[in-house]
């Protein structure tokens, strides 16, 4: 058993992502106080015994750490900054770890304001999905104070497999970002594959099937592919959220004097798909752009390639 086993936490953000890694926590055996924007999407943790708090700074009262994993840049400095929020009732000595993928420079924020108070703060965002986060085999990039990061430990292994620390405030988010810039290229990847092999007559499921076993394999192709095949279009991993982290990785990389013309065109299809009404559905969506128009009818998007 760990030092915080049995010790509070208080979590915020109970969406696709952090229900399931709340409730490895409550597994683990850690006492949850949590909060989310929407009350009924914490109710199957309140059910198990989590306590229900009415905002953000609630569920960091007397929390031993508090972890956030709520959507957006503009969420996270909300739940952290504003006045009665995370930072504000954060006790003396606690950790505050947000998981959020955001922007760096957010995280640095975020952390001196922390440190101002006696709190550390941790940013590890995540990778492995929807499906990473049920099984709790997640990827946590970590970014802060490399003390702060051992105490996580016990927090983290309860949630995910890999976990590696990268360096000091929005380090994490860093790294989070080069995933991230990798992930772009296989999706639309992926979809033109599958756009190249339907427009040639081939069995789509066997391409995925033998693709999987050569050079071209990737998580994208094997976890998406089947998805796109079945007309299955839910999220997963939300295309309005896929755009935001584009946009940070673009001005992160500019800021860095970096052009990364793959990245761009990434950016460029998944605009045209939210901008076509794809933003609520999962990313595995760019497939629409390069389906038939009765296909993307019966999803609700109107744009295409
Ligand atoms: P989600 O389902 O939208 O979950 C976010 C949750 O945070 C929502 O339930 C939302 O409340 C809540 N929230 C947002 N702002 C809040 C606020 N100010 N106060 C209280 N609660 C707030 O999204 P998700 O898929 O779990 O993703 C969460 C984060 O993880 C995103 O940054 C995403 O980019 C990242 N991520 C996602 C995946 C994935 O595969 N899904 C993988 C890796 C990383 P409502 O219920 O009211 O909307």
């Amino acid at each position: 058993m760990s030092d915080l086993a049995m010790r509070t936490v208080g979590f915020v953000g109970t969406g696709v992502m952090g229900a399931a890694m709340a409730g490895h926590l409550m597994d683990a055996g850690f006492k949850l106080r949590v909060h989310n924007r929407t009350r009924s999407k914490a109710e199957p943790l309140i059910a198990r015994g989590a306590q229900w708090c009415d905002s953000p700074g609630e569920a960091a009262t007397g929390a031993d750490a508090v972890i956030t994993m709520v959507g957006f840049p503009s969420d996270v400095e909300e739940v952290y900054l504003e006045p009665g929020g995370i930072v504000e009732c954060a006790a003396p000595g606690a950790l505050l770890i947000d998981m959020t993928t955001s922007s760096p420079a957010l995280a640095v924020r975020v952390a001196a304001a922390g440190a101002a108070r006696g709190v550390a703060v941790l940013d590890a965002p995540v990778s492995g999905g929807d499906v990473g986060a049920r099984d709790a085999t997640l990827t946590i990039m970590a970014g802060g104070d490399e003390d702060a990061f051992k105490r996580a430990r016990p927090l983290f292994e309860a949630m995910g497999r890999t976990i590696a620390f990268h360096g000091g405030p929005g380090a994490g988010q860093h790294c989070k970002m080069a995933n991230q810039i990798a992930i772009a290229a296989s999706m639309f990847g992926m979809a033109e594959c599958l756009a190249y092999a339907q427009a040639t007559g081939l069995d789509r499921a066997r391409v995925i099937e033998t693709l999987s076993g050569g050079s071209a394999q990737s998580w994208s192709l094997h976890n998406y592919g089947p998805r796109v095949l079945n007309g299955d279009f839910a999220p997963g991993f939300f295309v309005k959220h896929f755009v935001k982290d584009l946009r940070i990785a673009l001005d992160e990389a500019r800021a860095a004097g970096l052009r990364l013309p793959g990245l761009e065109l990434a950016e460029l299809l998944y605009a045209e798909l939210l901008a076509g009404g794809g933003g609520e559905l999962g990313t595995q969506a760019i497939w629409l752009l390069y389906a038939d128009a009765a296909e993307r009818e019966a999803a609700g998007v109107t744009a295409s390639v």
